[in-house]
């Protein structure tokens, strides 16, 4: 698997802003963040990847990064959401993907605004 420094330079990172929205950021290595406040998360988890290479070929261009305090990170994998954002939001759910949901987003505002779908 590459490495978090090699995640940071190939996929947008991002952070929940207080109104509930993803706004990327700009790091250039783990060395950017405080270790003992925060987690760097994988919206599409790492086990996907590693144990379904075919699908994550298929999903790669949604994988960000979202930098999180560390007990959001942990209710988040737990299932929770976090200031308005639903749990899908923050982490990939092949349920949400089959239904296109991840596909009417506008990549922009991901995380914030749902756009409507022209054409198709
Ligand atoms: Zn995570």
């Amino acid at each position: 698997m590459p490495s978090m420094n090699e995640d940071i330079a190939q996929y947008p990172v991002y952070m929940v802003n207080s109104d509930g929205k993803l706004k990327q950021i700009r790091i250039d290595s783990t060395d950017d963040y405080n270790h003992c406040e925060f987690e760097l998360h994988h919206f599409i988890p790492q086990s996907i990847r590693k144990n379904n290479p075919e699908l994550y070929g298929r999903i790669v261009h949604l994988q960000k990064l979202i930098l999180l305090p560390k007990d959001v990170h942990h209710s988040i994998h737990a299932g929770a959401g976090y200031r308005g954002l639903e749990n899908w939001e923050l982490l990939f759910s092949r349920k949400q993907w089959r239904n296109g949901v991840y596909e009417r987003y506008n990549n922009d505002t991901f995380g914030s605004v749902f756009v409507e779908f022209t054409g198709g």
